[in-house]
């Protein structure tokens, strides 16, 4: 069995550290977040760097067994 999660790859502009995020949290809905690194607040969709579609391989119980980059959006 398989499902998908579109997420977003962000950067902090003040420490540079590196965050993935669901895309409709960062695309849609446009949030600020703060960085746990440094404290500094952004906002997420101008400090998007990249977007891609993960595919997730489960079992019969729904057990996630995998996880792969299924597109680049
Ligand atoms: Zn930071």
């Amino acid at each position: 069995m398989k499902a998908w999660l579109d997420v977003a790859v962000l950067r902090c502009p003040n420490c540079g550290r590196l965050y993935v995020e669901t895309s409709w949290y960062v695309v849609e809905m446009e949030s600020d977040i703060e960085c746990g690194e440094c404290g500094n607040e952004f906002n997420s969709r101008k400090n998007m760097l990249s977007r891609a579609l993960l595919e997730f391989q489960l079992d019969e119980n729904g057990e996630i067994q995998n996880v792969h980059v299924s597109k680049r959006l």
